[in-house]
C-alpha cells in the first residue's frame, strides 16, 4: 500500500459538509432553514415555543395525553406542561418495554427578566428593573433594540399575553450605555464589571402626563399599560415579563450561509426535533420529543428537565400498555440535543481545535460536557457513541466531534446528565454556534439541516 492508500484507510479526515452536499440536499436545506427562521420569529420564549408546538401538533393530528387514556401504535400525543414546556410522542409498533427513542432540547434562552416590582422613575425617565436569566455577558445587552414578551395574570384570573417590539410599527426598548467621552473609569473595569446587573435597567418612557404631581412619567407608562392590557402596577407581581433582543432571524454572510438570531441555543435543536416528528409514520420504537424549560439555569423547577413531569408523561404512556416505567427507561435512548461552541478563529487559545466542532461540518456529537476534569458531565460510553455514529452514518447525516473548549478553560452542561440519571443511555449532540448566549447568535444552515436529519434518524433507530 502507498502512504496515500494507508492514509485513506487508517486516518480520520473530517470534511466540510459542502464538499458533497447534493443539489437536492441544498434545496431541501434552504427550504428547511426558511421554516426554521419563521419558527424563530414566532418563538422567543419557552411559552411562545410551547404554544407554537402545541398548535402545530394539533394541526398534525396529535391529541392531548391524559391519565387513563388507551394509547395504541401510531397514536400521536402531546403533553403541555403548564404552558412552559411540552412533550410529544408518536407511539411505536413495539411495546414501550423495548424503550423509547427520545430527543431532548430546551426552549428557554438567556435574557433579562423583569423584577417583581420593575417600574420606577429616575430623573424623569421611566425604567423597568431586570434580573438577567442564564449566562450573559451583560455589556452586550446595552444599546441594542429590545422587545418585551410574556404574560400578565390579572386579578380576575385572565392571563394576558404581551409582545411589544417585534412588529415594524412597534416601539422597542433599550438599556443605555455610557458615552466613551465619560467612560474613563468604566473602561478600566473588566468586561464582567463594566455593566453591572443592577445597571440593566430598561428605558420604557420619558414623557410626563400633563398636570401636577410627582413621577408623572412613570404614571404615564402605567396608564398606557392599563389601557392596553387592563393591568395595574400590582399585577407586575403576578407576571412573567421578559426582555429579549428585538428583530427577526436574518441570513448572514454575503453567501447567505449563516443564520443570525436570538436564541438559537437551543431552539435550533428544538425545531430540528419537532419538524420530523410532526409528519412521522409509525416508528418501531416510540419516538419522544422533549422541549424543556429552565436549562439555562440548571434544569430546575417544575418545567425543567429535573422535574417529575417527564415521569408523569412517560408513566401515562407506559400505563396504557401495562409496561413498567423503569423498564422503559432502561431500554430507552436519549439524544440530548443542545448546541455546542463552533470553533472561532478569533479566540484560538480557548479551544482545542482538533476536538472542537467547526461550522459546516455537520451535527456535533459531544461525548461529555462539564468542567474541571469533566465535573458534572454525563460522559457517554463507547457503546453509546457507536450507536449514534452508526445511526447517523446509515442515514447519511454528516457529523463531527465537539468538546466545550480547552481543558480548564471553562465548561458547561446540558440536560444530558438528568436524562442519564434516569437510567436512560444519553448522548449530547447539536448545532455548533458562534457568539453563543450573545443577543444574536450565529449558526450555519448546513449544520441546522444536518441536525434535523440527525434527530429524524434517532427517532427511527
Ligand atoms: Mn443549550
Ligand atoms: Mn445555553
Amino acid at each position: 500500500m502507498t502512504n496515500d492508500e494507508l492514509r485513506n484507510a487508517l486516518l480520520n479526515a473530517p470534511k466540510n459538509g459542502y464538499a458533497d452536499l447534493t443539489d437536492a440536499q441544498r434545496a431541501e436545506m434552504e427550504e428547511y432553514c426558511k421554516r426554521y427562521a419563521a419558527f424563530m420569529d414566532a418563538c422567543k420564549t419557552e411559552r411562545e415555543a410551547t404554544a407554537w408546538t402545541v398548535a402545530a401538533a394539533k394541526k398534525h393530528g396529535f391529541t392531548e395525553l391524559k391519565p387513563g387514556m388507551s394509547v395504541k401504535s401510531g397514536d400521536k400525543v402531546y403533553f403541555n406542561n403548564r404552558g412552559k414546556s411540552v412533550l410529544l410522542a408518536v407511539v411505536g409498533s413495539e411495546s414501550l418495554a423495548a424503550g423509547a427513542n427520545i430527543c431532548a432540547a430546551h426552549v428557554d434562552s438567556p435574557r433579562m427578566d423583569l423584577k417583581p416590582n420593575p417600574l420606577y422613575e429616575d430623573s424623569e425617565i421611566a425604567y423597568c428593573k431586570t434580573h438577567y436569566y442564564g449566562g450573559i455577558k451583560k455589556y452586550q445587552w446595552t444599546a441594542i433594540p429590545l422587545a418585551l414578551h410574556g404574560v400578565i395574570c390579572l386579578k380576575d384570573g385572565t392571563a394576558v399575553n404581551v409582545t411589544i417590539g417585534e412588529d415594524d410599527s412597534d416601539p422597542v426598548l433599550m438599556v443605555s450605555d455610557l458615552l466613551p467621552h465619560l467612560a474613563a473609569d468604566q473602561m478600566k473595569k473588566t468586561l464582567a464589571e463594566g455593566i453591572a446587573g443592577e445597571q440593566l435597567n430598561v428605558i420604557v418612557g420619558t414623557e410626563p402626563l400633563s398636570g401636577e404631581g410627582s413621577e408623572l412619567v412613570k404614571l404615564h407608562i402605567m396608564k398606557l399599560l392599563n389601557e392596553k392590557y387592563g393591568m395595574v402596577e400590582a399585577d407586575f407581581r403576578c407576571a412573567e415579563l421578559v426582555i429579549v433582543p428585538a428583530g427577526k432571524c436574518r441570513e448572514v454572510g454575503l453567501d447567505r450561509s449563516l443564520l443570525g438570531a436570538y436564541g438559537h441555543d437551543d431552539r435550533v435543536c428544538a425545531y430540528a426535533e419537532i419538524e420530523p416528528l410532526l409528519t412521522m409514520e409509525t416508528p418501531k420504537h416510540t419516538a419522544v420529543c422533549i422541549l424543556a424549560d429552565k436549562e439555562e439555569i440548571g434544569s430546575v423547577g417544575i418545567s425543567g428537565m429535573q422535574s417529575q413531569a417527564f415521569e408523569y408523561f412517560m408513566g401515562m404512556l407506559c400505563d396504557s400498555q401495562g409496561v413498567n416505567l423503569q423498564q422503559c427507561f432502561a431500554n430507552s435512548f436519549c439524544l440530548s440535543a443542545d448546541v455546542s461552541n463552533a470553533y472561532d478563529p478569533n479566540w484560538p487559545e480557548t479551544c482545542d481545535r482538533r476536538n472542537n466542532s467547526l461550522l459546516n461540518y455537520g451535527v456535533s456529537i459531544c461525548k461529555y460536557t462539564g468542567s474541571r476534569g469533566k465535573g458534572g458531565a454525563s460522559d457517554a460510553s463507547a457503546e453509546a457513541m457507536n450507536h449514534v455514529r452508526t445511526t447517523f452514518e446509515n442515514a447519511g447525516v454528516r457529523w463531527q466531534i465537539a468538546t466545550l473548549g480547552k481543558v480548564d478553560q471553562g465548561g458547561g452542561g446540558t440536560v444530558a446528565a438528568y436524562m442519564a440519571n434516569r437510567n436512560i443511555v444519553t448522548v449530547d449532540a447539536g448545532v455548533p454556534v458562534l457568539s453563543m448566549h450573545a443577543p444574536i447568535e450565529l449558526v450555519s444552515k448546513l449544520d441546522c439541516y444536518m441536525t434535523m436529519l440527525a434527530c429524524k434518524a434517532i427517532y427511527l433507530a
